[in-house]
């Protein structure tokens, strides 16, 4: 399903840019009260998650030189034109030597050693005759006539010859082979990859130095609410702190997204279209304002100003959501109006918003979720998908799930104490103590 913007909503952003962008939207507050009134059929998780997803546009694609490549997501599959290792080396300190002349020993054989091999300085001499060894250091080439490695320790030196032992070493150890862990030409990563920085050391191994990745959003983040005080400010009466617009950034910026918080907007419909409008941003969230109160602007104006969907999640923590996509100077945004009480907006971030983006950027991804057994009984309000917060551990080959005893909405201890994230279906009826559960840790 695609919500293209709507011709009020494009209206207003002509109008905007030549005259005073608030004058259209001042007048007319009046359906407010209607839908208010309006009670919202609820929806299922998945069903309201698959309509997110259809909103998606893919972002441009663009060149990062490596070191600007973390969290980026590859637009292209990486080929590789070397082998690697490049060139058959030493994965010991010790002496080179021909594993047939190895056979040749019993009890013990002295070879002459006739040169050395270091790294960045291979060994440049004639092919040598029998019973002739070089040294030889990690990572240095090994001459052709050479194909194993005896470290120093398992040999006896003597001016410039070894005593090699029987059976010091089998054949071909300590050798790393020309293109034994990937081959000139083969495919190394696929499009789709998140870039960590094992990727990173691989692609330098590679010696890749740009690569072909989709633009990373930027996430801005507003928190709503006449009742919202800033950090290092003392609380007046009603007044509580914004815990989600730091929360929110920084759950984003876990996961390596360009996050902006940018603070409290009161519970105003012009001071959030205007925020909306100067912005630059790919991806607005705002927190509260979305439920069927009076000063819910969000659900109330912005959601029908710009056409987004305002629905009501059958999930809990979690249950009103405004989200939609509208175009400003060209570019697609995406907005989501979240629930105010903390957990509900972080969890309904990471439910709706993180899937978002990831498909943005067609990134690879598999499942975060496994089985647990649960320790314990806990009640479930059947017809609501519950997203429990608990503590998953291992014990006899087994993983367990304790919930967490205080689930409320507004409680961060249910994150800050916890590890994982059991997923109850609305269909269940009750949890069992034994009852297996779907779980990720947080
Ligand atoms: P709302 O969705 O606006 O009705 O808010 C629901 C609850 O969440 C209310 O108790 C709000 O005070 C609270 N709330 C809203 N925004 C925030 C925020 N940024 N940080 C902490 N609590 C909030
Ligand atoms: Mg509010």
């Amino acid at each position: 399903m695609i919500y293209p913007l709507s011709r009020p909503a494009s209206l207003f952003f002509t109008v905007m840019f030549f005259s005073n962008p608030l004058a259209t939207i001042k007048k007319d507050h009046s359906f407010l009260r209607e839908n208010h009134m309006q009670k919202l059929p609820l929806q299922s998780l998945d069903s309201v998650l698959q309509q997110v997803l259809q909103l998606s546009q893919s972002l441009p694609v663009i060149s990062v030189h490596l070191t600007d490549a973390l969290h980026c997501v590859l637009a292209q599959s990486i080929q590789s034109s070397i082998d690697v290792p490049a060139f058959t080396n030493s994965a010991m300190d010790g002496y080179a030597i021909a594993s047939t002349q190895l056979d040749t020993v019993t009890d013990k054989a002295t070879f002459t050693i006739i040169g050395r091999s270091l790294a960045g300085h291979p060994y440049e001499g004639a092919t040598p005759a029998a019973n002739r060894v070089i040294q030889i250091m990690t990572g240095a080439a090994l001459p052709p006539f050479f194909d194993t490695v005896i470290p120093f320790r398992l040999v006896q030196k003597e001016e410039n010859h070894i005593i090699v032992p029987q059976q010091v070493v089998p054949h071909f150890a300590n050798v790393r082979k020309q293109g034994e862990e990937i081959q000139k030409g083969s495919i190394v990563l696929s499009a789709g990859t998140r870039i960590t920085a094992y990727h990173i050391g691989l692609l330098a191994s590679l010696g890749i130095d740009t690569v072909q990745v989709y633009t990373k959003p930027r996430i801005a983040i507003f928190s709503t609410g006449d009742e919202l005080q800033e950090l290092g400010k003392p609380l007046q009466k009603g007044q509580i702190y914004n815990v989600n617009g730091y929360a929110l950034s920084a759950y984003f910026q876990s996961k390596g997204y360009r996050v902006k918080n940018l603070g409290i907007l009161p519970d105003h419909p012009d001071r959030i279209n205007r925020a909306l409008i100067s912005t630059p941003a790919d991806i607005f969230i705002t927190s509260g304002g979305v439920g069927q109160g009076t000063r819910d602007y969000l659900s109330q104006y912005i959601a029908q100003q710009y056409h987004f969907q305002h629905v009501h999640i059958a999930m809990r923590p979690g249950k009103p959501l405004v989200f939609g996509r509208f175009t400003c100077q060209k570019q697609s945004k995406y907005f989501f109006g979240l629930p105010g009480n903390p957990i509900a907006a972080m969890l309904s971030a990471q439910t709706f918003i993180r899937p978002l983006l990831t498909q943005l950027r067609q990134e690879n991804t598999v499942s975060p979720y496994f089985s647990a057994q649960c320790t314990c009984a806990f009640p479930h309000k059947k017809g609501r998908t519950e997203l429990i917060r608990g503590t998953v551990f291992r014990k006899d080959h087994q993983q367990f799930f304790t919930p967490y005893p205080h689930q409320g909405s507004a409680m961060f201890t249910s994150m800050t104490h916890t590890n994982a994230i059991a997923l109850v279906p609305a269909t269940h009826e009750r949890i069992q103590r034994g009852d297996w559960v779907s779980a990720r840790l947080l």
